[in-house]
């Protein structure tokens, strides 16, 4: 079975930093295709009991793919909840830019 410390790190990353770089407007084809790239999570996510959580969280809060402002806040959203359930620190969303896009001040 996988490392689910590593692979959830890695997958993180990988959706943290999407969520970063994704348009401030995006087209319909660039929402259509985040919202199936989320959408894929519950159902592919090769930890069983995280997609089955995931996906059941999912489904009381859409993703919100307008922009890249409330898509990175709906992400931070959700990996707070993965933080709540593992007893781990909450993050504070309004630094996600700073952890995931712009880098620390100076
Ligand atoms: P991670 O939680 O992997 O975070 C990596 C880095 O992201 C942190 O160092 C921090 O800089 C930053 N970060 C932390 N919180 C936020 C936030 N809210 N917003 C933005 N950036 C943030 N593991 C389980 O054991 N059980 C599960 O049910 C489970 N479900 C998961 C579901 C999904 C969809 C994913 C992607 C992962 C899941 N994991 C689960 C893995 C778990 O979330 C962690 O990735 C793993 O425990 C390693 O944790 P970590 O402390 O190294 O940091």
């Amino acid at each position: 079975p996988p490392d689910v410390e590593q692979l959830g790190r890695a997958t993180w990353t990988f959706l943290h930093t999407t969520a970063a770089y994704y348009p401030d407007k995006p087209t319909p084809k660039q929402r259509a295709n985040m919202l199936s790239l989320l959408h894929a999570l519950p159902i592919l996510y090769p930890c069983t009991w995280c997609a089955q959580d995931f996906g059941e969280d999912m489904g009381k809060h859409s993703p919100d793919v307008s922009s890249r402002t409330a898509l990175s806040r709906w992400l931070c959203e959700r990996h707070n909840e993965v933080n709540k359930k593992l007893g781990k620190e909450t993050f504070d969303c309004n630094k996600v830019d700073e952890r995931w896009k712009d880098g620390p001040a100076d």
